[in-house]
């Protein structure tokens, strides 16, 4: 049987920015397939709820045999993918000198191999179909050196360099490959950083020239815009920054 509405998969769909740019691509036409770690069920519900198709991939997006699952199981359910969102993410804020091994090889797993992996396999049906569009969700921490998180610079940093080794790679083959680049958003993981005593609200109202957290929904229709082929068809290995003028002003000192 032939799919015809367009597929996106999303990656970290449980909470935050991840449920928003489900909702998003779901309120513009597309069939959802909804990732996370455990079953991302609440978005599930709420995404069918507003009367979209839609499914739920669990699995660890580091883990190489789980990636494989998520492929057969919205190929055999959906037929089809033209949109990878790869939001699933971790932060980890402590100094570079008590980064321990552990920290580090766990973010890199799920901030950069996870995406390689996910891009590698969803990547293969785009290519045989001679068309998809990938979403990397970096960060601002993936162009500049913000201080205690040499493991979450350093996984975004290779994000965008992977983003834009696969828009040289794939461009011409019809799947275009793009990052955004949020600045801080108000989410749990906000919530979990700022309880672990790395900085306050005001310090990002201060530093940000428009004086306010991103929304997840700023970045999903962000997202939404680089998945769109007839808004963004010919823009490739791109980073937008979705930030308010943060990373333009540059200063951040600590
Ligand atoms: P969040 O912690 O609220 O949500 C992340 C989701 O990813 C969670 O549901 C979690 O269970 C899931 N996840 C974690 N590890 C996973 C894995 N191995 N496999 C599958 N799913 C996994 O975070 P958020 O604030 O919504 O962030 C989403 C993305 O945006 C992340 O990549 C993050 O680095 C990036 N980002 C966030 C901010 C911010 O200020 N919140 C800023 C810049 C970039």
């Amino acid at each position: 049987m032939e799919h015809r509405v367009a597929v996106a998969v999303v990656t970290g769909a449980a909470r935050g920015i991840g449920r928003r740019i489900c909702s998003e691509l779901a309120e513009r036409g597309y069939r959802v397939a909804a990732n996370d770690l455990n079953a991302p069920d609440e978005t599930v519900s709420e995404l069918r709820f507003a009367g979209a198709d839609a499914l739920s991939i669990p699995g660890d997006v580091s883990d190489e045999a789980a990636v494989g699952r998520m492929v057969e199981t919205t190929m055999d359910e959906f037929g089809r993918v033209d949109v990878l969102v790869n939001n699933a993410g971790i932060s980890t804020i402590v100094p570079a000198e008590e980064t321990t091994l552990a920290d580090w090889n766990r973010t890199l797993a799920v901030n950069l191999t996870g995406p390689f992996l996910t891009c590698r396999e969803f990547g293969k049906a785009m290519l045989d179909r001679g068309s998809g569009r990938i979403v990397n969700v970096a960060s601002v921490a993936g162009l500049l050196g913000v201080g205690d998180r040499a493991a979450y610079n350093a996984s975004k940093h290779g994000l965008i360099g992977l983003t834009r080794t696969l828009a040289s790679e794939w461009g011409g083959r019809g799947v275009r490959v793009n990052a955004v680049c949020p600045g801080w958003v108000k989410t749990e993981m906000d919530d979990e950083d700022q309880a672990g005593g790395g900085y306050t609200d005001a310090d990002i109202e201060g530093r940000v020239p428009m004086a306010r957290f991103a929304t997840p929904e700023d970045v999903a229709r962000a997202v939404a815009f680089l998945a769109d082929p007839a808004q963004s068809g010919f823009v490739n290995g791109h980073t937008l920054s979705v930030d308010g003028g943060w990373f333009a002003d540059g200063s951040w000192e600590g």
